[in-house]
């Protein structure tokens, strides 16, 4: 009698069920031996080739959206809002006269008239009319002549005299905020629905500085596409110690990286609720945009990035070295969980990218998009969308490495590399022995079940924590939240040298 063994194996490409024989047929998506076709976030259907319906969104659609003016992206359930509102959800209209999509028109309207904040139609109040309310109406409701032939000649002679004091230079310092702004909310619409959203109109503005109160000194990051210095900034209270960056290549996804970086780190500093002093964000003090040479202000960490810091911390190691950093990865946990609140994924968590302060406080940085070249060796080009972009690969989330799609839940998995890097004090992270990999070579090794290694002398409990980062479902990864409570449990455990709050490291 012949006996049939169930292997546990995967079928050839395409193939599920018992003997393999089935055809998944799956669009875009994995198929399992006996799942059949796994889809991703916001498809569903045998094969996941039907987009989720109207109002849900999320993995098997089960999440509902919650626009409110506004279509929701199935995905991630991000909303598009339509003209007239922004915020995350849509909820708020837009202000201060400005209107349509994204709130990136000024509203037109003249002599006290009220303005849509959709479509920037004009209520006319009083004797004026006309589109913007700027004609006067006649007795017998007509536009006079009279009054006309003077706004006219006004009109005419306004662009000439604007034209004149532009071309001498006097009119430099009043260059409409709003080009700038509403290029470089364009420039990051098609990458950042969410982000742009949720900026209040003149937010450029608001936050710019006048390049001659920065006073540039010497230089302490550069890489391919920009450079860090520190600097001085004047300001009416003094003089104070910053870091200035800038992008030093003028393409277009340098200055999208500039831009993102920016708008991400107003975003986080208007937000109603931010407390620059307790933020795990590092802090920004201004832009300037308005010169040939963009900056961007920040404040300036001595101890430079965390990665640079881990590896020095080698010489003195001891076995319970690794565990005083988890100080460190509690405090980047919690700028996630402002993130997340955000509605914003950073894209590219890992040492790099972190800041220490002079009082050992670890602080997320480094907002542009994943382009970061100090660490070539970890980065890959990959075709997509037709342009090259610089990929962190073994940071990324499976989901990151398939389908392009970068949520809160994907920087978790990259806080779980970060974990590790803390872990094993600045280590390069390897799968299979292998340093240097691409991206489709990577996604065969994660889908294989395969994960970091734990470091050496690496606690169990802490290696648990990074391993349910790297889950393959997003759902079921960690929240920040929760990451933050557990790694607080772990350090109360672990380090012999516990203190709670305002706690030194070295
Ligand atoms: P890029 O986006 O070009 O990669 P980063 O923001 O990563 O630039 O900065 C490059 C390096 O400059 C960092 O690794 C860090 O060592 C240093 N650096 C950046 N910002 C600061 C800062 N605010 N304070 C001190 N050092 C900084």
């Amino acid at each position: 009698m012949a006996t049939t063994f169930l292997l546990n194996a995967s079928c050839p490409e395409d193939r599920k069920g018992r003997q393999c024989t089935e055809v998944c047929g799956c669009e875009r998506v994995r198929c399992d031996r006996w799942a059949g076709c796994i889809c991703g976030e916001g498809w569903t259907g045998s094969r996941c080739h039907t987009r989720c319906p109207t109002g849900t969104y999320g993995r098997g659609c089960t999440r509902q959206c919650t626009c409110q003016h506004g279509v929701c992206r199935p995905s991630d359930g991000s909303c598009n809002c339509r003209a007239g509102w922004y915020g995350s959800d849509c909820s708020r209209p837009c202000v201060n006269g400005r209107y349509g999509r994204r709130c990136q028109y000024t509203c037109a309207c003249r002599h006290n008239a009220s303005c849509s904040h959709v479509d920037g139609s004009c209520q006319c109040v009083g004797a004026w009319t006309g589109r913007y309310c700027d004609i006067m109406k006649g007795d017998d409701g007509e536009p006079l002549v009279e009054t006309l032939v003077p706004i006219v000649f006004f009109l005419l002679l306004c662009p000439v005299v604007l034209l004149v004091l532009y071309k001498k230079g006097w009119l430099c310092c009043v260059t409409p905020d709003n080009i700038e702004e509403t290029q470089a909310l364009l420039e990051l619409q098609h990458v950042e629905q969410d982000l742009t959203q949720g900026l209040q109109p003149g937010w450029l503005g608001r936050w710019e500085k006048k390049a001659k109160n920065l006073q540039l000194g010497n230089l302490i990051g550069a890489g391919m596409f920009g450079e860090v210095r520190n600097a001085e900034l004047r300001r009416t209270r003094g003089t104070i110690p910053v870091a200035a960056k800038t992008v030093r290549v003028e393409d277009a996804q340098s200055y999208r990286d500039f831009y993102r970086e920016a708008a991400i780190l107003i975003a986080v500093h208007e937000e109603k609720d931010h407390d620059v002093r307790r933020s795990n964000i590092v802090q920004l003090f201004g832009v300037i945009t308005k010169a040939d040479q963009k900056y961007i202000i920040l404040e300036y960490a001595p101890k430079g990035d965390l990665l640079c810091f881990l590896r020095q911390q080698r010489k003195h190691a001891t076995a319970h070295t690794q565990v005083t950093f988890l100080l460190y990865a509690v405090h980047i946990a919690r700028a996630l969980q402002k993130l997340q609140k955000l509605r914003i994924a950073h894209r590219d968590v890992a040492a790099r990218n972190v800041l220490v302060t002079q009082d050992n406080v670890a602080k997320l940085a480094d907002f542009g998009l994943a382009r970061d070249v100090y660490a070539t060796t970890q980065y890959v080009s990959t075709p997509r969308q037709g342009e090259c972009v610089l990929l962190p690969v073994k940071w990324m989330a499976l989901e990151s490495l398939e389908l392009g799609e970068y949520t809160c839940q994907s920087d978790v998995w990259s806080f779980g590399v970060l974990l590790w890097e803390i872990a094993s004090l600045g280590d390069e992270p390897r799968y299979d022995d292998r340093a240097r990999l691409t991206g489709p070579v990577l996604i065969g090794i994660l889908r294989r079940g395969v994960r970091l290694k734990k470091p050496t002398r690496c606690d169990d409990g802490l290696y648990a924590v990074m391993r349910s980062c790297w889950r393959d479902d997003p759902e079921v990864r960690p929240t920040p939240e929760s990451l933050e409570r557990r790694l607080e449990h772990l350090r109360q455990i672990l380090d012999p040298n516990f203190i709670t709050e305002m706690e030194t490291v070295v």
